[in-house]
């Protein structure tokens, strides 16, 4: 039986991401002329918002983009996937990341943050909030602090205040970000890559979550379809152990597959894969 549909509002970034694929990377002076060129949507705010949408939660994004041409297309998926935009408009161009890609599959990243270091926390939310790092820390304490459930991807590691974290229901990391966050409370889910993740409470681990195993094509957006799978499971009412498996399910199949967004697993596939 499908279970109650969530509402979750994505306080994050959009980005455009544009990628090039080469055989090796170049040196630092050097020009390759060998690549080849894509653009998609992407950010991690986008991602997840896009995540949880088809995951079956109704999701509005609040975001920041640009008065320039990059704008619309940074916000396709989140259109294509039916997210409710709430959005300001900044001076500064819309995010950009430039994505090398070699033909190990190896990645070098180039973010420029843009609009989305100009979010102004002029923006109410009710409900439960999702939130990561690629935005200003002002409107990340905002969210927290009109939220119901609070849920932090604490994605790219950066300094917050302690009544932020705090405010946090529950912080999702990967081992880097952890160490960088120091002493946590609360309920910590720690993705591991290919060996699944832990949550802890306090600090102590209670409940553990292998993924299906998969041939990893393309990791870029596990880690936002983990976050997003593990929250909306949680809103819908989902013991925390069952949670914690589909959001593993989920971070597989998007490893599993090409691209960002594109890669996202709708709910049935997870529940294809686990089980309902
Ligand atoms: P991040 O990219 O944020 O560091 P991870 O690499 O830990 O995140 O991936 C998030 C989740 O995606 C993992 O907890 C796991 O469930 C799934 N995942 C990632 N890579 C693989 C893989 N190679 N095989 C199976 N599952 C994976």
């Amino acid at each position: 039986m499908p279970p109650n549909r969530p509402q979750l509002t994505v306080v994050g970034s959009a980005n455009l991401d544009l990628v090039v694929r080469c055989e090796r990377f170049p040196l630092p002076g050097e020009t390759v002329t060998d690549a080849a060129f894509e653009r998609h949507p992407g950010g991690k705010g986008a991602n997840q918002a896009v995540a949880a949408s088809r995951l079956g939660a109704e999701v509005r994004f609040v975001g920041c983009v640009g008065r320039d041409n990059f704008a619309e297309e940074a916000l396709s998926g989140l259109r294509e996937a039916g997210v409710d935009l709430d959005l300001q408009a900044a001076d500064a161009p819309t995010g950009v990341a430039l994505i090398t890609v070699d033909s190990q599959g190896e990645t070098e990243i180039v973010v420029a943050p843009g609009a989305n270091g100009e979010l102004t926390p002029e923006f109410d939310v009710s409900g439960p909030v999702l939130c990561q790092l690629e935005i200003p820390v002002a409107a990340v304490a905002a969210a927290a602090e009109q939220a119901t459930f609070f849920c932090l991807n604490a994605a790219p590691s950066r300094p917050l205040p302690r009544p932020t974290l705090e405010r946090a229901d529950v912080i999702v990391v990967n081992r880097h970000e952890l160490e960088a966050l120091g002493e946590t409370r609360g309920l910590v889910a720690l993705t591991l890559g290919a060996e699944g993740a832990v949550l802890l409470e306090n600090g102590e681990e209670i409940a553990r979550a292998r993924p299906p195993t998969v041939e990893a094509v393309d990791g870029t957006a596990a880690g936002d379809a983990f976050a997003a799978c593990l929250v909306v499971s949680l809103l819908e009412g989902r013991p925390r152990e069952e949670a914690l498996a589909r959001a593993c399910t989920a971070g597989a199949l998007a490893a599993s597959r090409p691209g960002a967004q594109p890669s996202l697993p709708s709910a049935a596939e997870v529940d294809s894969v686990v089980g309902t």
